[in-house]
C-alpha cells in the first residue's frame, strides 16, 4: 500500500463518523469503522459490509469500539460515561469489546481501537488495578484474533498513557494518536505528546481544534474545527509523523453530525490538504 493512504472515520448505523458512501464519493481508499450496534455485528452483516468495501476499493484499517450510554456532551460527562473506566459498566463493555474484536476479525481487520476512558490518576487505586486486569484480559482475546488494540489519545497526558501501557505490559497494545483531542481535552501540546508516545503510534487521526481559553482549559471543551484551521499545525504534525517513521493511514475525523453537508465539504477539503502535504513531505524523500 502507498505510504500515508488517506482515510476517513466511518460508521454503519448511528455511530460517529460518515457513512461509507461519503468515502466512496470522495475516492478515499481506507476507513476506520465505528463498530455498529450489536444486531449488526453478525457475520452476515460483516460479509455484506466487506463486499461494499471491496466494490468501492476501500480497506478497513481499524474497528473502533463504542458503547451505548457514552456521551461526549462535555468533559465531565465524557469522564463519567466513556470507555472501560466507568466501573458500573466495565465488565459488560469488556465483553462487548471482545465481540467487537470478533466482528473485526470477520472483516479481516487486524486492529481494534477505543477510547478507554479517563484512566484513574491514582495508580494505587483499586479502580486502576482492576482496569489493568480487564485490559489484559481483553488484549489476550484480541491476540487470539491476531489483532492489536490501539488506545485513542486525549483523555490523559502522554506520560500517564505511557505509564498505563507499561503497567498493562502486553505486546499488542498501541496508540491511535489524535492531536486535536489533546487540545480539546486540554491534556497537553499535541506535538510534544507525539514526541513522547511516537514509538507506540500505529494509527492516527487527522483532526484539528482550537484551545479553550486558559482559565477553563481541561474543564470546558476546546472547539473542533476543519483541518488546517486549528491549533494543531497540520504540516508540523505530518512532518513529525514522518520523522518518527510513521507510514500508516492518515484518517480524517470530522465530528459535526448535525450538518452532514458541511461535514462532507470539510472532509473533501481535508483530503485535498493532506494529499498536497503528502506530496510536499514524502515527495522530497
Ligand atoms: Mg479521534
Amino acid at each position: 500500500m502507498q505510504r500515508w493512504p488517506i482515510g476517513v472515520f466511518t460508521s454503519i448505523d448511528e455511530g460517529l463518523g460518515v457513512h461509507l458512501d461519503v468515502a466512496q464519493e470522495l475516492g478515499i481508499p481506507t476507513v476506520q469503522l465505528h463498530a455498529p450496534s450489536r444486531q449488526l455485528r453478525t457475520e452476515a452483516a460483516a460479509d455484506q459490509f466487506l463486499q461494499k468495501c471491496r466494490d468501492a476499493g476501500i480497506t478497513v484499517t481499524a474497528v473502533f469500539g463504542g458503547f451505548a450510554g457514552e456521551s461526549y456532551a462535555d468533559i465531565a460527562t465524557t469522564a463519567a460515561t466513556v470507555g472501560l473506566v466507568p466501573e458500573a459498566t466495565r465488565a459488560a463493555r469488556v465483553q462487548e469489546m471482545k465481540e467487537i474484536s470478533d466482528f473485526a476479525r470477520h472483516l479481516g481487520c487486524d486492529t481494534v481501537a477505543l477510547h478507554i476512558g479517563f484512566v484513574p490518576e491514582d495508580t494505587e487505586s483499586s479502580s486502576y488495578r482492576d482496569l489493568i486486569d480487564v485490559t489484559r484480559d481483553l488484549l489476550d482475546h484480541v491476540a487470539r484474533n491476531q489483532q492489536r488494540l490501539h488506545l485513542e489519545t486525549g483523555q490523559e497526558t502522554a506520560e500517564h498513557l505511557l505509564r498505563f501501557i507499561a503497567d498493562v505490559d502486553r505486546p499488542n497494545l498501541f496508540i491511535n494518536f489524535d492531536p486535536a483531542n489533546m487540545i480539546l481535552y486540554g491534556t497537553g501540546d499535541p506535538l510534544e505528546a507525539l514526541e513522547k508516545v511516537g514509538h507506540l503510534v500505529r494509527s492516527v487521526h487527522c483532526k484539528d481544534a482550537k484551545w479553550a481559553p486558559e482559565a477553563v482549559r481541561g474543564v470546558e471543551w476546546g472547539q473542533e474545527v476543519p483541518l488546517g484551521e486549528g491549533d494543531v499545525g497540520i504540516e508540523r504534525y505530518l512532518r513529525k509523523l514522518h520523522q518518527l517513521g510513521y507510514e500508516g493511514p492518515l484518517t480524517i475525523e470530522r465530528e459535526i453530525p448535525q450538518d452532514r453537508e458541511r461535514q462532507k465539504a470539510d472532509i473533501s477539503h481535508a483530503v485535498r490538504l493532506l494529499t498536497e502535504l503528502r506530496e510536499r513531505i514524502l515527495g522530497a524523500d
